[in-house]
């Protein structure tokens, strides 16, 4: 039997983090689990309620029963990886520099353009944007900081917008020219393979959380990128379907605890070790969004990079032995 406990937090974002979600404290948890052969290992399990997930006390109710919960299974696979690490006394972060992450922009209307320039000169080159509250503004915005910042991509992230016409007039009216700087559009609206087709006629698609729509049978997919976040996806199952259908992956954190962060850092660099022309830049760079707290004030970065870590596993290793455990019956 498996033996848990968790240790309740709060992440304050610094901005509203999407189009669905408001500027309010988030609640999570870190996750302590042990197995009967002697390890113990950590992850975070931070659910998402305005996209589809049940709440925390759902999942941890669940768990007081014997239920996992999706979520959860990622906890335990993740959570065992660490354990395997501290027990060898290993960091599973050791080349973690290699991973380039884009900058995640929650809300463009905060981000002065002195901001961009800062951001560009930290070294980042993409900035991801979380859009599809007002598309013309947003147009906007995006041409004058590409024509501020000539060298920088975007992603656009639509998370699955019922309607179409919010990302058909984002795309249209931005101008041919700038095009190229857009690497993708994600979810842009719900999966639906003929809409699909027509949204990539105006740009190239990468696809999220609609990942569990997509009919994989279908050649060629109206999309070259999946986002991969190991907190919320069997890593395997996206890692075969990307391998066949000879897809581009970025792995990103799910804007979770910087136990989370870390985590999704440490697949990422395990999966570009072996596939090295798979991975584009990530997403990992999350605890950006949020005010500081101990966890990561313990994350260091050096421009789109995390710079390597101390400690066993995921790192860590005194701020988590100092959380109250409670422990799940
Ligand atoms: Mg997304």
């Amino acid at each position: 039997m498996l033996k848990f406990s968790y240790s309740s937090y709060e992440l304050s974002p610094k901005f509203s983090l999407n189009s669905v979600t408001k500027e309010i404290p988030r609640p999570g948890a870190l996750l302590k689990i042990e197995w009967p052969d002697g390890l113990c290992g950590y992850a975070d399990l931070f659910p998402w309620p305005e996209l589809g997930d049940d709440i925390l006390e759902k999942h941890l109710e669940g768990l007081k029963k014997g239920r996992i919960s999706r979520l959860l299974e990622q906890s335990i696979w993740l959570a065992r990886k660490d354990a395997q690490l501290r027990l060898e006394k290993k960091s599973g972060l050791s080349e973690v520099r290699k991973i380039k992450n884009h900058y995640t922009v929650a809300d463009y209307t905060k981000i002065s353009d002195i901001m961009v320039a800062e951001i560009k000169n930290q070294g980042f080159t993409t900035l991801k944007i979380k859009v599809g509250r007002d598309p013309m503004d947003e147009a906007r915005w995006i041409e004058r900081t590409i024509k501020k910042s000539p060298y920088l991509n975007f992603r656009l992230d639509f998370i699955g917008n019922r309607d179409f016409s919010v990302f058909e007039r984002l795309m249209t009216s931005l101008s041919l020219s700038l095009k190229p700087h857009i690497e993708f559009a994600e979810d842009p609206v719900p999966y639906d393979l003929e809409a699909w087709r027509e949204a990539s006629k105006l740009c190239p698609l990468a696809v999220d959380f609609e990942f569990d729509n997509v009919k994989w049978d279908v050649i060629p997919l109206p999309f070259r990128t999946v986002i991969l976040k190991p907190a919320r996806q069997d890593v395997a199952k996206v890692l075969d379907l990307v391998n066949k259908h000879n897809l581009k992956l970025a792995i990103t954190s799910s804007m979770d605890h910087p136990v989370g962060v870390a985590h999704a850092l440490m697949v990422a660099s395990e999966i570009k070790k072996v596939w090295p022309g798979r991975v584009v830049e990530c997403g990992c760079l999350t605890h950006l969004l949020y005010w500081p707290n101990d966890f990561s004030k313990e994350l260091v970065t050096q421009g789109p990079c995390l710079v390597q870590m101390g400690g066993t596993g995921i790192g860590f290793d005194a701020l988590l032995a100092k959380q109250t455990w409670n422990p799940i019956r």
